[in-house]
């Protein structure tokens, strides 16, 4: 074999396993890993809304993407700011912290709600534990960056991290705005790779006019009009092949007529507690000594009414993921589906409401993704909606801080990456062995053509035979070259050396 022939078969194989090299990579990128992710949560989006109407944007995600039929089962209680952040920390509300929209901490000796702003930026109440995914994006990756527009917990730094870009919550800002603020994050000089957009429908309307109004059923149109604006936008940018997009919700809705109010006066005296948050879950706090006679009162009273139940916070149902937080108050008032807590302070007002169980299918909110990462048209039963964590960092490639999600749901929804990525190990190592091989088999050959070269030399130097001599020193000459030559190893080995 010549030996420029040698070496076109040494650089066929180190190309050819580049080439395989730069495919499995490049196998890796188009199934997502690493690739960006935008979250959206439409509030009170509840897991059925998109058969109320025609949706033809929210249903290319159910053709292209990934769906939960059932929905997410969410947190227990099923309130804005407790399930917007077990979405973005994979915790249940006794260990995030946020257990409802309105807390009093007895260590802080101050009480929480969405309208206070000090409170909303206030890390004493965000930050104790656990990790959004915005933080764990900017903690992890070199170039981490996340935008995040009105998410519950973006106005506080946790762990001293605080989003990249942030818009607080604004309910003037059209959603369309919003859109555009995002794919401007998003391809700006140092775009975000995560985003999270909140928006405030159709919550709004739910409570208003209730789940099965058509003020809910045009805004839900609506809000499928501002999903195919996104879509058009991401295409025009050429964002959408490496974009993962999850849409989701934070609770569903019930319908809560006038005629099921229960009216907490009637069974306990307002000047002997006080309450954060009244409906559908009513956390009491009674005032010194009233413990007992409040329980009690209020445990004939759930007897009497039928539709309600009472807990001491201890006799709270571990299933609930609900004790263990000094945040959780020491009698819980549990209403059923449809039914509203009232009191003369704080009347019934609203024909639909959220917040009761997570036992409910009504409370449960909608879940669809779709992106380089899912599967088309697949979609599963429910899963939790403390698993979104688990999946976002999956997605983001990043490693999870502890949470309570659990990925053996999630992962049916993506493409076998796993798989894929392992064929393509295997053929690296098929080609890289084979490469090898080569090298060895040459070398090989070439010592057996210099030992024969010896031998007939030794021949020689008995036979005198002139023209074998010529011969053998020729051949003799071009192998000794071969194998001692310095340029000839390293014109191998740097090859082998690139193609690694
Ligand atoms: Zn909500």
């Amino acid at each position: 074999m010549k030996k420029s022939e040698e070496r076109k078969i040494v650089i066929f194989f180190a190309l050819t396993t580049c080439y395989i090299i730069k495919c499995a990579a490049h196998k890796e990128h188009t199934n997502g890993l690493s690739s960006k992710l935008l979250i959206i949560s439409f509030d009170g989006f509840r897991w059925d809304y998109l058969q109320k109407t025609n949706t033809p944007n929210f249903d290319k995600f159910l053709r292209g993407g990934v769906h939960a039929r059932l929905g997410l089962k969410n947190a227990f209680v099923t309130n804005t700011f407790p399930n917007h952040f077990t979405l973005v920390t994979g915790m249940w509300e006794n260990i995030h912290g946020i257990i409802n929209n309105e807390m009093y901490d007895p260590v802080l000796n101050e009480t929480f709600a969405p309208w206070m702003k000090k409170a909303l930026s206030d890390p004493a109440w965000f930050s104790v534990g656990a990790e959004p995914i915005w933080v764990t994006n900017q903690l992890q990756k070199p170039n981490g960056r996340s935008g995040v527009i009105m998410w519950v917990g973006a106005d506080a730094p946790i762990k001293w991290v605080q989003p990249s870009r942030f818009i607080p919550f604004n309910e003037s800002i059209k959603e369309y705005d919003k859109v555009d603020t995002l794919i401007k994050w998003f391809t700006d000089q140092y775009p975000i790779n995560l985003g999270l957009l909140y928006s405030m429908q159709p919550d709004e309307d739910g409570h208003v006019y209730g789940p099965d109004s058509t003020e809910v059923i045009d805004r839900i149109a609506q809000l499928d009009e501002v999903v195919g604006y996104l879509l058009d936008q991401l295409e025009r940018h050429h964002l959408l092949e490496d974009l993962n997009i999850i849409i989701t919700s934070d609770h569903g809705f019930s319908s809560t007529p006038k005629e099921k109010e229960i009216n907490l006066d009637a069974f306990i005296d307002a000047s002997s507690y006080m309450i954060t948050g009244l409906s559908p879950v009513a956390n009491i706090w009674p005032k010194e000594a009233k413990m007992e006679e409040i329980f009690q009162n209020l445990t004939r009273g759930a007897s009497h009414n039928g539709h309600f139940i009472v807990y001491k916070k201890e006799d709270i149902p571990d299933t609930f993921h609900y004790k263990y937080n000094r945040r959780i108050p020491p009698i819980l008032a549990v209403a059923e589906n449809h039914f509203s807590f009232s009191t003369e302070k704080e009347p019934w007002s609203m024909l639909g409401d959220h917040g009761y169980s997570n036992s409910y299918q009504d409370m449960h909110p909608f879940f669809l993704a779709m992106g380089p990462s899912f599967k088309k048209g697949y979609s599963v039963d429910t899963f939790n909606s403390v698993d979104v964590y688990s999946l976002m960092c999956h997605l983001l490639q990043l490693r999870p801080a502890p949470n309570n999600g659990s990925m053996s749901v999630v992962k049916t929804l993506l493409l076998e990456q796993e798989e894929s990525t392992s064929m393509m190990t295997f053929m690296t190592y098929l080609i890289g062995g084979l490469l090898v091989s080569s090298v060895a088999s040459i070398f090989m050959f070439g010592v057996c053509r210099y030992r024969r070269y010896l031998s007939s030399q030794k021949r020689f130097d008995y036979s005198h035979m002139g023209v074998r001599s010529n011969l053998s020193t020729f051949v003799g000459s071009t192998m000794t070259r071969e194998l001692s030559s310095p340029e000839k190893v390293s014109s191998i080995f740097p090859l082998m050396s690139d193609s690694d």
